[in-house]
């Protein structure tokens, strides 16, 4: 059988209600002993890393997560990371630039209601998370949740309460996992050896335009970040009525890069199709999210802040597919 490594970091799967509300407390071997199928899987060995409300987690977490799965890689044939699901997606975009065609499976899931509860997901969740990572065809970082499975790069936290909370955005589902097997709708061979990062930017926004916003606001972000992704309208913009274009180009010769995506769940952007985003395609520091997720752009983004300053090798590195987090690279 398999050997597993489960690695604890908190969020409502193992929650317990305080008199403040809901807090991490159970331990991760305590989680495993709630779901005593998994023996039946595989060989799962525990590792507490913290036990944190994700809320809380930051890139130098998934910095964490990613050298401590570099560090037990040859040891395990998998990885099962729970995790809470309010910044799920965004540890899943991290670890997919940080830990890059690895053959083995990495698979984050998580809970809507906590394993201590009755009417808990914890443990479907739990059980589907060991049955993906112990089956030949997963490979890399995965979203396992209410039986979806979904790559690390299309995540999207959809709902706050149900329990199918996950969706995977511009991207199919890879697999769904029903009655105890996987299903796989799109398989990939990962092609080579896994590549680990080590460093990351943290230094990188993301900001959501609103109608009425002012240039302070974009002011005050192009000058505090070196990166930044800005969620636009539709399929991409920026308004005329402030100086919104100058600051972006006194952002350039800051060397701040800026991502532009959209803020509608679905279909991408297209920077090109009105003149309120045509005019950023000419701007040297100013790329375009396309069809990835705002989560995966604002990661890469640090991934490759974290490797280079220069603005021609950071674009050649944000258009280099990574994990299908992009489609329309050309
Ligand atoms: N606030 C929790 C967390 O993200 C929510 C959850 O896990 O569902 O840690």
């Amino acid at each position: 059988m398999r050997r597993i490594l489960l690695i604890g970091t908190g969020g409502t799967i193992a929650s317990r209600q305080t008199d403040d509300g809901l807090a991490p407390s159970l331990s991760i071997s305590e989680l495993l002993e709630k779901v005593p199928e998994i023996a039946d899987l595989c060989v799962p060995e525990c590792l507490q890393l913290f036990n944190m409300d994700s809320t809380n987690i930051r890139p130098e977490h998934w910095l964490e997560i990613a050298r401590t799965i570099r560090e037990n890689y040859s040891r395990y044939d998998g990885f099962v990371i729970t995790h809470g699901t309010d910044t799920m997606a965004y540890t899943a975009a991290g670890l997919s630039y940080l830990i890059q065609d690895s053959p083995k499976p990495i698979v984050i899931t998580g809970a809507q209601i906590s394993v201590a509860q009755g009417d808990s997901d914890a443990r479907r969740n739990m059980i589907d998370a060991f049955l993906c990572a112990s089956d030949e065809n997963s490979h890399g970082v995965l979203i396992v949740f209410s039986g979806s499975v979904i790559l690390g790069t299309r995540a999207r936290k959809n709902y706050t309460k149900r329990f199918a909370a996950f969706a995977s955005a511009n991207y199919p589902e890879v697999a769904r996992i029903q009655s105890g097997h996987v299903f796989w709708f799109v398989t990939q061979e990962p092609e080579g050896d896994v590549v680990f990062s080590d460093s990351l930017c943290p230094n990188v926004g993301l900001i959501k335009l609103f109608p009425g916003i002012t240039e302070d606001v974009i002011t005050f972000m192009t000058d505090h970040y070196d990166g930044l992704v800005v969620e636009c309208f539709g399929v991409g913009g920026l308004p005329e009525y402030y100086e919104f274009y100058s600051h972006i180009r006194r952002s350039a010769e800051k060397g701040t890069l800026i991502v532009m995506t959209t803020q509608v769940p679905n279909d991408g952007s297209d920077l090109t199709l009105y003149k309120v985003g045509h005019k950023l395609t000419q701007e040297p520091n100013v790329l375009e999210a396309r069809d990835m997720t705002s989560e995966a752009a604002l990661a890469k983004l640090m991934w490759i802040l974290g490797r280079t300053r220069d603005v021609k090798e950071a674009k050649r590195l944000f258009y280099t597919p990574v994990a299908h987090d992009m489609i329309m690279h050309q």
